[in-house]
């Protein structure tokens, strides 16, 4: 039996995606082996990554002077390997800071000897907004500016793209990219570990504008240069292959149900459910603010914190799994990406009423 998993990462994967690759584990394209078994230099590999590269630019409608990479090392190799590519020792670099994914990029900016100037800092809220649009100021010198669109612990979203002018706009995806409809042209570079939404954990993906490659310090780890990379059409050395096949598989559910203007609608809809159900309750809070809410990640807290470790045995015990908030927060925090179906949100929101009427 499947449950409703409410991880925020490794996530809950799309069963139809699942269930194809299941049929085709032991025997893919008549080759007799696994897509796990097969030379990633082999022509049905490379036909495989190239698919899933060009499902990728159609999904997300990437222009033609971008770059799709597929890397490893997570989103966190990233906080590394974006300074190395894109900077010189001692440049200047403007951060957001809405939360602990931006403060862990943060972190990594300064050891990799950058100016690190930080634009915005929402600690006066606790991190339970983002900053208003026109209130940042853009340093016109700085090499780029980093945000994160949805910070994943606090369940903070963006609701508008930062403007920075000239300087390139660098992006933490990681746990919103493929849930809604973006403007790749609005960013020089994107970067999303697959776990949360585009399938399993060791692919990360990153999509960079042609002139920001070729930048690279010297002494940058070739897996980590973007350049090599993309000359090497991301097989440098051996990529997380299994990862590669299951992300085309993902984006194909993803192009069927109707791209990313069908899942959007989904999942507004989803967060407008639980939203508006936590509104309305007495016993159940959500920190964020309105305008802030990540459709994504959702953390609430109810009045009884000493119940918070029933409520997730319980709801697990229900078929509802890995509702325990992150160990920094507490609370409780439900992940409903793209595969979480509207019914294990309503199901969540049952198990919630019931809950609370023999608790509250
Ligand atoms: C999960 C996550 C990360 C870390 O990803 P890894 O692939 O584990 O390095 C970074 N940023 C955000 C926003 C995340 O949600």
């Amino acid at each position: 039996m499947r449950v409703y998993n409410f991880s925020a990462g490794p996530a809950m994967l799309p069963i139809e995606a699942l269930t194809v690759a299941q049929s085709e584990l032991t025997d893919w394209k008549g080759s007799g082996m696994s897509v796990l078994e097969v030379s990633h230099r082999g022509k049905d590999f490379v036909a495989c990554a190239a698919e899933t590269e060009q499902l990728m630019r159609d999904v997300l409608s990437v222009p033609d002077n971008y770059k799709v990479l597929f890397l490893q090392g997570g989103a966190s190799g990233q906080f590394d390997a974006i300074p190395l590519n894109l900077t010189a020792v001692g440049d200047r670099v403007n951060f957001i800071n809405t939360g602990q994914w931006s403060a862990k990029a943060i972190k990594a900016a300064k050891a990799q000897g950058l100016d690190v100037s930080v634009i915005a800092d929402q600690a006066a809220s606790g991190y339970t907004d983002t900053p208003a649009a026109d209130s940042l100021v853009i340093d016109p010198s700085a090499a780029y500016v980093h945000y994160t669109p949805n910070e994943t612990i606090g369940g903070v979203e963006f609701g508008y793209v930062p403007n920075t002018g000239e300087v390139p706009l660098v992006a933490d995806f990681s746990s919103t990219i493929l849930s809604r409809p973006i403007n790749v042209a609005d960013y020089g570079l994107i970067y999303a570990g697959a776990q949360k939404n585009m399938g399993p954990s060791g692919l990360c993906v990153a999509i960079v504008r042609d002139d920001l490659l070729g930048k690279a310090r010297p002494g940058t780890p070739s897996i980590w240069n973007y350049a090599e990379m993309a000359a090497a059409d991301s097989m440098l050395n051996t990529p997380p292959t299994f990862g590669v096949y299951l992300l085309g598989l993902i984006l194909k559910w993803v192009a069927d149900l109707g791209g990313l203007p069908a899942m959007a609608e989904r999942n507004r809809a989803k967060a407008e459910a639980l939203y508006g159900y936590i509104d309305a309750s007495s016993y159940y809070s959500n920190p964020v603010a309105a305008d802030s809410r990540s459709w994504m990640n959702v953390p609430f807290l109810q009045a009884n914190a000493d119940l918070d470790k029933a409520f997730v045995a319980e709801a697990a015990a229900a078929g509802m799994t890995n509702l325990a908030g992150h160990r920094s927060v507490g609370g409780m925090r439900a992940s409903i990406y793209n595969a979480m179906p509207a019914e294990g949100v309503q199901a969540l929101i049952d198990f919630m009423t019931d809950f609370e009427r023999r608790n509250g």
